[in-house]
C-alpha cells in the first residue's frame, strides 16, 4: 500500500489574510520564531502587497523572494538559498507558477511549505507534483511533497480572473475521463484501482458537476470550488501517481502543448476540451458532459482556441507518445483521421 502524508491543516475563509498572524501558527505552532521564505512575484507584490507586508511584520525572520519564471532552475534557485541560509519554512502566495516553485524548492529544502494562492487555475494547489520548466521547450511534472498547510481568503480568489478560475473548473470535470481511464489502466494491468484515492476524486468531480451554484464570484462557489481543487490533490498523494485526476484528456492537453506551443490555452480549458473528445472515443454520451461545461460558460470549441482541424487530429494522434508508461482508451480505439475529423466537426 502506497504510503502517503495529508496537510495538517486547510483553512478556507473570508478575509483570512487580513490576520494571517493567527492563521500561520495553526500551520506551524514555532512559525513566529522561524526564518521564514515568502515566495511572490513581482506583479502580485504590487496588487497585494499589503499583505506581503502584514505577513513579514507578523515574521519578523521572514525574507521575500520574487520569481520571475515558473522553471527548474529558479526552484533550484530558491532550494539553494534555503540550504545555505537555513530557512525553516517556506510559504507561497500566488497563482499556480508560484506555488509549484515554491512547493518544490521546499521539498528540495526538506523544510515545511504553506500554500496561499490568489486564484484557483488547477489542482496543484494541494497535489505532490509540481509542473516547472526544465529549458524553453520543456515542461515537466515533477513528484514532490503536499504542502503542510493550506490557506484560502475566499475574498482575494473572488477577485481573481474569471478565466483562471473556469480553468480550475475544467481541471476538476475532467476528472469525469480521468476516472474512466484509470479503471481501465488497472483492468488492463490486471490490478484494481485504489478505491479510497477514487472515491475521493469522484466526490471532487461531483460537487462541481451536479453543483447548482454556477455564479463563479459568489463565495459558496468558492468554497466548493476550494474544497474540489484540494481534493484532487489529494486523491492523487493517496493512490501515489496522478491517475485518479488525469488520464486521456491531460495527454491531449500535454500534446498541445509540447507540439503546438504557440496555442495559447490554460491548462484547465484545454483538458475540458479534451475529456469531451476522450467521453466520446470512450463510447459514453458527452451530452451531460457538454452542457456542464457550458453551464460554467467553458468553450469547448477547439476553433475558440484557434486549434485547426489538422492541429486537432495531430494533437490527439500524438497524445499517447507524451506519457508513453499510461494506459488509457487511446490505446484501445481506433484514432485514425476520418474518426478524429468527426468528432471535430462535432465540437465546432
Ligand atoms: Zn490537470
Amino acid at each position: 500500500m502506497n504510503q502517503f502524508s495529508l496537510p495538517y491543516c486547510l483553512i478556507i475563509e473570508e478575509g483570512i489574510y487580513e490576520h494571517l498572524d493567527e492563521v500561520l501558527v495553526e500551520c506551524i505552532p514555532e512559525i513566529v520564531e522561524q526564518k521564514v521564505m515568502v515566495v511572490t512575484e513581482p506583479a502580485l507584490q504590487d496588487i497585494m502587497g499589503k499583505y506581503l507586508e502584514e505577513m513579514q511584520k507578523d515574521l519578523p525572520l521572514s525574507e521575500l523572494f520574487l520569481i520571475e519564471e515558473n522553471s527548474f532552475d529558479q526552484a533550484m534557485e530558491l532550494a539553494k538559498e534555503i540550504c545555505a541560509q537555513g530557512f525553516q519554512a517556506i510559504i507561497g502566495f500566488g497563482g499556480g507558477k508560484v506555488l509549484d516553485v515554491a512547493k518544490y524548492a521546499g521539498f528540495v529544502g526538506k523544510i515545511p511549505y504553506i500554500c496561499l494562492p490568489t486564484t484557483l487555475s488547477n489542482d496543484s494547489l494541494a497535489s505532490p507534483v509540481a509542473v516547472l520548466d526544465l529549458d524553453k521547450d520543456t515542461r515537466k511534472t515533477l513528484g514532490c511533497k503536499i504542502p503542510t498547510g493550506i490557506v484560502v481568503d475566499v475574498n482575494v480568489i473572488m477577485n481573481a480572473p474569471i478565466m483562471q478560475l473556469k480553468s480550475g473548473i475544467g481541471d476538476t470535470i475532467s476528472k469525469y475521463t480521468a476516472l474512466y481511464d484509470w479503471k481501465l489502466d488497472a483492468s488492463h494491468r490486471g490490478n484494481r484501482v485504489d478505491d479510497f484515492a477514487y472515491m475521493i476524486s469522484d466526490m471532487a468531480l461531483t460537487s462541481i458537476f451536479y453543483n447548482d451554484e454556477k455564479s463563479l464570484k459568489s463565495k459558496e462557489f468558492i468554497k466548493i470550488l476550494t474544497q474540489a481543487l484540494v481534493m484532487g490533490g489529494l486523491a492523487m498523494e493517496i493512490a501515489g501517481n496522478s491517475r485518479p485526476s488525469s488520464g486521456s484528456e491531460h495527454l491531449f492537453a500535454h500534446s498541445l502543448e509540447e507540439n503546438y506551443p504557440e496555442i495559447k490555452i490554460q491548462h484547465g480549458m484545454a483538458v475540458a476540451l479534451g475529456s469531451v473528445v476522450s467521453c466520446i472515443l470512450q463510447g459514453r454520451n458527452a451530452i451531460r458532459l457538454r452542457e456542464t461545461l457550458e453551464a460554467y460558460d467553458i468553450n469547448v470549441n477547439p476553433l475558440g482556441w484557434g486549434i485547426t482541424k489538422d492541429i486537432f487530429v495531430d494533437a490527439w494522434q500524438k497524445a499517447s507518445a507524451t506519457r508513453k508508461e499510461r494506459y488509457t482508451i487511446l490505446n484501445e480505439v481506433s484514432l485514425e483521421r476520418s474518426v478524429l475529423e468527426r468528432i471535430y466537426e462535432q465540437l465546432v
